[in-house]
């Protein structure tokens, strides 16, 4: 009598042999699981990038006939790239927001400029990420009420660095110092390259169309000086209302503007407001004068936003020269993501906030993973 037939004569052979089955099965699903939950990248450093205003739809790996953007692209094809990834709000306010907290804007409320703080009981990425041991860094504008440091986006960093793409070497230079001294950080870079006004003090390189130098678009540098009284009554009637006057001085300012006797005096005035409020101005002057049935004035603002793209992607190529070093391409979680696209009258209207169409939700996720083999998602 062989073994087997032995063992089959004993009483429990049929549950014993049931139970190592189970206990096999068990052990198989508590190893995916476990292989699963396992950090693909533990204790690395996160490099988060925020490029404000970036459509998917204007760059060449989401299918734009424009080589806009060959360095990013690049940097798509070597890492992992989400096809099919939304902003949750066309605004900067908005969509940081749910960025840094995970939630929807209706949950975290935070929707408009100069309100409440970001409510205590919601925590953010930066907070997580020291809390876990982590140096964190923030490098971008410092006074700006669509990225407000002091209404929860400051909450969790060591370092605020005040940048723009053209300064991020101190980030760089701090990012690698904390490397050295085996500190892991989050670095969150922002920036505002591809952001309106396109037209003020932007000349048309013809990269990518042969349009001509200016199709009748307000506000060229020249033009400026021409539009000043039409621009200051702009200003007087429909600006410079309580909603975008913010501190007492503003106020003291707008009522000195509108009691101005002469342009010069007005433009003396005007230049004393804040960036913000100068920049609302120009914003509202602008859309107030942009034809909305004339298709190549806005092919001509598309070309200067496309321009942008490409310039800043010029620039995030020292970005990638420090990822690709030896050590930190080891240890280094590098995440590119826009807050919202940009609109050229496609569904009749510019830029950004007025719609959830594609142009304007539809953004770049690129994330580059130690270990993690290219893929499309
Ligand atoms: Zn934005």
């Amino acid at each position: 009598m062989s073994l087997i037939q032995k063992l089959r004569q004993f009483r429990y052979f049929k549950w014993i042999l049931r139970l190592i089955i189970v206990v096999i099965v068990v052990a198989a699903v508590w190893g995916i699981v476990e292989y699963k939950n396992k950090p693909l990248c533990p204790n690395c450093n996160v490099i988060l990038v925020s490029l404000d205003t970036l459509s998917a739809l204007h760059l060449p790996c989401y299918g734009y006939e424009r080589n806009t953007a060959p360095n990013l692209c690049k940097f798509a094809k070597d890492n992992i790239m989400f096809l099919n990834s939304y902003s949750q709000s066309p605004i900067t306010l908005d969509s940081h927001f749910s960025i840094f907290t995970s939630l929807y804007p209706h949950t975290h409320k935070m929707t408009e400029i100069l309100k409440d703080p970001l409510s205590e009981k919601y925590i953010t990425l930066p907070q997580i990420f020291r809390a876990n041991g982590y140096q964190t860094i923030y490098n971008g504008f410092i006074n700006d009420d669509h990225l407000p440091l002091n209404r929860g986006i400051e909450r969790g960093f060591n370092v605020i660095q005040k940048g723009t793409i053209n300064s991020w070497d101190d980030a760089f230079t701090q990012f690698i110092k904390n490397n050295k001294e085996n500190k892991p950080t989050f670095l969150l870079l922002h920036t505002y390259a591809v952001h309106e006004p396109y037209l003020l003090g932007h000349q048309l390189k013809h990269l990518f169309t042969d349009l001509p130098e200016d199709p009748n678009v307000p506000l060229t540098d020249a033009e400026f000086q021409q539009v000043s009284p039409e621009f200051f009554s702009h200003v007087i009637k429909s600006i410079l209302n309580e909603n975008f006057l913010k501190t007492d001085l503003d106020k003291e300012t707008a009522k000195r503007l509108k009691a101005a006797k002469s342009i010069e005096e007005q433009e003396r005035i005007f230049n004393s407001f804040s960036y913000r409020i100068r920049y609302i101005c120009f914003i509202t002057w602008q859309l107030a004068n942009l034809s909305q049935t004339n298709k190549n004035q806005a092919e001509y603002i598309k070309a200067l936003y496309d321009e942008s793209i490409h310039d800043m992607d010029q620039k995030l190529s020292k970005l990638f020269e420090l990822v690709s070093n030896p050590k930190l391409s080891k240890n280094t979680i590098l995440i590119i993501t826009a807050d919202h696209g940009q609109e050229f009258m496609e569904h009749g209207h510019y830029y950004h906030s007025n719609n959830l169409f594609q142009a304007s939700t539809r953004v770049p996720l690129i994330i580059h993973i130690p270990g993690v083999k290219p893929k499309k998602i």
